[in-house]
């Protein structure tokens, strides 16, 4: 057996461990084996290719060094990611998987430019469809690089959310693309190194451009997307690379990422293709000034009395449960409702908070039952034979707007009707917008009432009180 076929059968073994890995990560009952499996397949693909690497060369003077540097790397990086992994919280999750997804493209553009300065010895078609691979490969993982720190700054709230709309801004994408294909052919056929440094700049630039088109409340399914991004461009490298399991890798990551993006997109009823080629078709979004009214307030003692007094209780939470960490007091106050024979459910958004499953997450660590947690599509009929609904730290995803108002930002995504209730209170610390940067006239209608504070207070003081 040579090296190299070891290798494969270890590769063959790892690519395995990872399609069981994202089976397990499907359901969260299964999720930690999940983590298990992709953890063994990685350790067995790095050790596999660290292997091969060097393999037959042991006695070569530069091998110490290559490998000294290679620990020193993988031992300064997993530390960076063991400490930031431990210490970020659940509600920055998703900017660090942003941010996670821009070194991937970097990885990949750097990957790129190595192939065109330490090109493998090849002649004819194989050098022609070698830098095919290169261009591409830096194309797919320069968008992917500065298209997730767009999406890092706005999910850090470092850069507004809402979209950019440059005049023509279909045409400066599409135009982009085909700049690219043009350029990829010219490559092909002469290889000079300033159409490199150009295709990596309108890469960079198309990246920024997608993703700072989109606005706020499609951030989800970007986040998505990118993911499938930085599997493409890992699969670009794995062609330059000749490695077998970063091609099968990327390609999983990347349809993986692709057909969640398209189911987020159809929970969230927006167009797959407008989204994936940055907010395409939408133009600016009419301002609304319109006057909503007046709202009215409630302290918690008489939250508290409306809720003695409910028959029923659907709890809708959101990004701010997840900021005050209440998902503990809010536990606490479903089980004392419930000891009074009060009908308690939670409706969850398919997008509520900041990355999906996000809410369902915090209820299962504060032991909330699953019966008693319900998806927005189950319950949505049942709100309005409901006595008292409890938005906790939502906004966008509870929003009557956009299912009334066809000129807003978020028109036509799927929402919770709350407002069908007889009462709704909600828990917020100011007037101040959601996610998407869009006002929200639920809290101006006549069975709404503000419990202004955090979140976590309020409920601790309605306990309080009951
Ligand atoms: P929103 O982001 O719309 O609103 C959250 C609300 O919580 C804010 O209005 C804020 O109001 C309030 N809040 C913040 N901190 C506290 C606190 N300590 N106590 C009480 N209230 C607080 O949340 P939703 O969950 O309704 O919507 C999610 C949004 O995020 C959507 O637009 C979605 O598209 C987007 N998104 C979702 C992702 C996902 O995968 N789930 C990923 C990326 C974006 P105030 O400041 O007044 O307190």
């Amino acid at each position: 057996m040579t090296p190299e076929s070891i290798a494969g059968a270890a590769y063959i073994v790892a690519a395995l461990l990872f399609i069981l890995s994202l089976a397990g990560l499907s359901r969260h009952e299964t999720a930690r084996a999940g983590v298990g499996y992709g953890i063994a397949g990685m350790t067995i693909a790095l050790v596999a290719t660290v292997w091969v690497t060097f393999q037959g060369a042991w006695d070569e003077p530069g091998t110490l060094l290559g490998l000294g540097l290679l620990v020193v790397t993988v031992l300064i990086g997993g530390s960076i990611g063991l400490w930031r992994a431990r210490i970020v919280e659940m509600t920055g999750m998703p900017e660090l998987i942003a941010l996670l997804h821009s070194f991937v493209g970097l990885a990949a553009v750097i990957v790129g430019w190595n192939g065109h300065l330490d090109p493998p010895a090849l002649e004819g078609s194989l050098a022609d469809i070698h830098h095919a691979e290169v261009f591409i490969g830096i194309f797919i993982g320069g968008v992917t690089f500065t298209g997730s720190i767009v999406a890092f700054l706005k999910l850090s709230a470092r850069m507004k959310s809402a979209p950019l709309v440059l005049p023509g801004k279909n045409v400066l994408n599409l135009g982009a693309l085909v700049v690219f294909v043009g350029l990829t052919v010219w490559y092909v056929m002469d290889s000079q190194l300033w159409l490199l440094v150009l295709v990596t700049a309108l890469a960079f630039a198309l990246g920024w451009h997608l993703v700072a088109s989109i606005g706020g409340g499609d951030m989800p399914v970007v986040i998505s997307m990118l993911n499938s991004y930085s599997g493409w461009a890992a699969a670009a490298a794995g062609f330059l690379l000749n490695n077998d399991l970063l091609i099968v890798t990327g390609a999983l990551v990347g349809s993986s990422g692709a057909y969640l993006s398209y189911i987020m997109c159809k929970a969230m009823n927006r167009s797959f293709i407008s989204v994936i080629a940055g907010g395409f078709g939408i133009e600016a979004p009419a301002k609304g000034d319109t006057d909503l009214g007046e709202y009215s307030e409630i302290q918690a003692p008489d939250a508290a009395e409306l809720l003695k007094g409910a028959s029923s209780v659907i709890i809708t939470p959101g990004y701010g449960m997840a900021v005050a960490q209440a998902q503990y007091p809010v536990a606490e106050l479903t089980a004392k409702l419930r000891e009074r024979g009060i009908d308690v459910r939670f409706g969850i958004h398919p997008v509520a908070g900041r990355l999906p499953g996000h809410m369902n997450v915090l209820l299962a660590e504060a032991k909330v039952p699953y019966d008693i947690v319900e998806e927005m599509d189950e319950i949505n009929d049942d709100l309005a034979a409901t006595s008292v609904v409890l938005v906790i730290g939502a906004n966008d995803t509870v929003n009557p707007a956009a299912a009334e108002d066809p000129g807003s930002p978020i028109a036509g995504m799927p929402v919770l009707r709350v407002w069908e209730a007889d009462n709704v209170i909600v828990f917020k610390r100011s007037m101040s917008t959601g996610y998407a940067g869009v006002q929200n006239p639920l809290f101006f209608r006549d069975n709404a009432q503000m419990l202004f504070g955090d979140a976590k207070e309020r409920v601790e003081d309605i306990l309080k009180s009951l």
